[in-house]
């Protein structure tokens, strides 16, 4: 496979200018270039360059509002509703950043439902400018409906990420982010098009048998992470980021029989905590991770990402050449 080296600004002009191209309001465009640059950055491909395609085709299909204007209404002293006018998230999220940090700084805790709008980027991205304000917050988005619960062997819930994000005082926050699922359908379908196995205890086909051939999983189920644990908590983000938040569950969507490889209808919800409410903050976890790295093998979450990201910011980033023509022709429409 070949590749051409981009740099972040390079990756960020050009999904700016095809979805732009494609008819989408500057505004809503500014933020997912953002959020595609931003994963690229951190060597998270399944939410990077791969994603605009699914983009432009939900542009197309006519599915997502592409002049959509997110309003930001606070509902209680706690609660922020963003509204996403079927948009997509990245847009909805960012203008209800700002609102959550000031009622969390008021109040202690404050929660923000964010709907009518369309996911599938990563949850660090989502996180961190909380992260960044000093709060410790979660994240939950009811993923693509394809993963079977504990015992079972058909999909019953949605991928399901959950994120959490801690401020460290003089070094990188601690945020970690992952699918409730074994892994990321992305993940899934990156394997699939690169013709490699998946592990086994990821899922099972069509006919409720285990099986490592990506393409078989992706017509049947994948399975929760860590057996009747990670299905609880699978079922627990589909109830608090679906029917909680007044958002479609992962089965109502894929009743809605999207076909255009776009990211789903759907929404998110955001707790937040200041920790200086307590009167502690956050200086006395310094010492459970300094224990935690001094044990040779161990690293915490996002240590990857932030490499790649110190990395990527110099040496940009190597994109394989198909996906550059795959993107590049979605340009050539407009
Ligand atoms: P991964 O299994 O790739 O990573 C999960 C987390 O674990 C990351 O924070 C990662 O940090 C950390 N991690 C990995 N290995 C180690 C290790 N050895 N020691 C310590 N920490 C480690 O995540 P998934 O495949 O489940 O999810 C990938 C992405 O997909 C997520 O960003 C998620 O938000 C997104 N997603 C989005 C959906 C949507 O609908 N919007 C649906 C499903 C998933 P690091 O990154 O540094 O390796």
């Amino acid at each position: 496979m070949s590749f051409s080296v981009l740099s972040l600004p390079e990756i960020e002009a050009l999904v700016l200018a095809v979805l732009v191209e494609n008819g989408l309001d500057p505004a809503q465009a500014r933020a997912v270039a953002d959020t595609v640059t931003r994963a690229e950055a951190d060597g998270c491909r399944s939410h990077g360059l791969y994603r605009v395609p699914g983009y432009v085709a939900a542009l197309r299909s006519g599915r997502v509002n592409p002049a959509a204007r997110p309003s930001v209404r606070q509902v209680a002293p706690a609660l922020i509703s963003v509204d996403g006018d079927g948009g997509f998230a990245p847009e909805a999220v960012r203008c209800g950043t700002q609102a959550l940090t000031d009622a969390t700084r008021r109040n202690g805790i404050a929660a923000m439902a964010v709907g009518r709008c369309h996911h599938f980027s990563a949850l660090w991205a989502d996180v961190e400018p909380f992260v960044a304000a000093g709060l410790v917050v979660w994240a939950y988005v009811v993923g693509q409906n394809s993963v079977a619960p504990h015992g079972g062997t058909r999909p019953l819930m949605g991928t399901n990420p959950l994120a959490f994000g801690w401020p460290r005082p003089g070094t990188e926050p601690f945020v970690f982010d992952f699918a409730t699922s074994a892994t990321a359908r992305g993940e899934v379908e990156l394997r699939a098009l690169a013709g490699q196995d998946i592990p086994a205890g990821w899922a099972l086909d069509a006919a409720g048998q285990p099986t490592t051939d990506p393409a078989a999983a992706l017509g049947g189920a994948l399975l929760p992470f860590g057996g009747h644990k990670g299905s609880a908590l699978s079922l627990m983000v589909e109830l608090i980021a679906g029917p909680l938040i007044g958002e479609l569950s992962s089965q109502a969507v894929a009743g809605l029989g999207i076909t255009d490889g776009g990211p789903p209808p759907g929404g998110e919800l955001f707790i937040a905590l200041d920790p200086a409410a307590f009167g502690t903050g956050t200086t006395q976890a310094e010492d459970i991770f300094a224990a935690a790295l001094s044990q040779p093998g161990v690293r915490l979450p996002s240590e990857r990402r932030y490499r790649a990201r110190a990395r990527s910011r110099t040496a940009g980033v190597e994109v394989a050449t198909t996906m550059l023509r795959q993107i590049g022709a979605l340009r050539a429409r407009a």
